[in-house]
């Protein structure tokens, strides 16, 4: 266990907040206390190194294996092409009836609204993806919105990216205001690893523009690690839950980040003392260039039964893979 980090955020305008993100790898391993010139470092693959100075805070110091840091990292792994491991892991680009729309499941549909994220995390599953041709314009939105309209049977809107709580509050209202005028979509879901990244974001502000959507509004959470849970990030979700926002946590199960019982035990606590419900613990959906986060079926297993074994049921997060085709998350199958 690291001591919690003392952060001083600079500024609360969480704008300049992200422009003062790390983006060159040398900035980030000195401010680690770091050898710039680490022989497993990997040039970019195309995905640029970014990560918030907030984040960069929970890294321990001079741990070149810190589970934080590994999940940011370029590494030389990542040029590694391996059978198996796809540009388009989970089939987004089949299931895109309209530019920007995601239709998988048969009541909900989600929504790639920008390709900015404020952090890279170097397993993504979208790391590949095509944003030029298949993002949403919110100022161009009629083709989303008629499709939505046509759709009676949808009741749910996920909102993601990229993350899309990189759009500005404005983008956001306009959104809010247009699926108001939608009556059968009930739920509004924010898919977001900006929560635990780059805290300064939630203010009042937004969750005013939250509070105008005429129905439910959830949010899912991404936190792989316990680390990543800080007392100021608990200052947000004690915020969101105070004003009525459901919070539930998706992780992905990563090699040497958080492929333990113990870890992922700790996590599940934590995120339920913030008011976060484990929901989904991911197996990594196979993209080029993230090969070496992976872990066999068997040993996804094995931390699974123990993770089971030592929790009560509500803090269980269902371990799943998304198959591409397929109408829902398929539980990964153990005895
Ligand atoms: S925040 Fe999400 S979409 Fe962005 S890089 Fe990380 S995993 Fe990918």
């Amino acid at each position: 266990m690291i001591p919690e980090p003392v952060f001083s955020p600079q500024t609360h305008d969480w704008k300049v907040a992200l422009s003062e993100s790390f983006r060159q790898i040398e900035d980030l391993l000195k401010y680690c206390e770091l050898d710039v010139n680490r022989p497993e470092s990997g040039s970019e693959a195309g995905f640029p190194v970014r990560v918030t100075k907030y984040y960069a805070s929970l890294i321990e110091k001079g741990n070149p294996q810190d589970p934080l840091l590994l999940q940011v990292m370029p590494d030389k792994r990542e040029h590694h092409h391996i059978q198996g491991y796809s540009l388009d892991a989970v089939g987004d680009i089949k299931a895109m009836p309209v530019p920007g729309l995601i239709h998988k499941y048969p009541n909900r549909v989600l929504l790639t609204l920008t390709a900015a994220c404020p952090i890279h995390c170097r397993y993504c599953f979208r790391r590949h993806f095509p944003y030029s041709e298949a993002k949403l314009d919110i100022s161009n939105c009629s083709p989303v919105i008629n499709y939505l309209n046509r759709h009676s049977e949808i009741s749910e809107v996920i909102l993601s990216g990229g993350d899309p709580l990189m759009l500005s509050d404005q983008k956001i209202s306009t959104l809010i205001t247009q699926l108001n005028k939608i009556p059968h979509i009930q739920y509004l879901r924010f898919h977001t690893r900006l929560l635990s990244v780059l805290p300064e974001r939630v203010n009042e502000t937004f969750i005013s523009i939250l509070e105008q959507f005429n129905g439910k509004v959830v949010f899912i959470t991404h936190i792989n690690h316990p680390n990543e849970i800080s007392e100021f990030n608990q200052r947000v979700f004690n915020l969101l839950s105070q004003h009525g926002f459901q919070l539930l946590n998706q992780s992905v199960l990563l090699k040497a980040i958080n492929d333990k019982k113990s870890i992922l035990s700790e996590l599940s606590y934590k995120l339920f003392d913030n008011h976060i419900i484990p929901y989904y613990l991911h197996s990594l959906d196979k993209v080029r260039g993230a090969a070496h986060f992976d872990l066999t079926v068997d040993q996804q297993c094995k931390i699974y039964t123990e993770l089971r074994n030592s929790l009560p049921g509500y803090l269980v997060p269902k371990l799943v893979n998304e198959i591409s085709g397929q109408l829902s998350k398929t539980p990964v199958q153990c005895s």
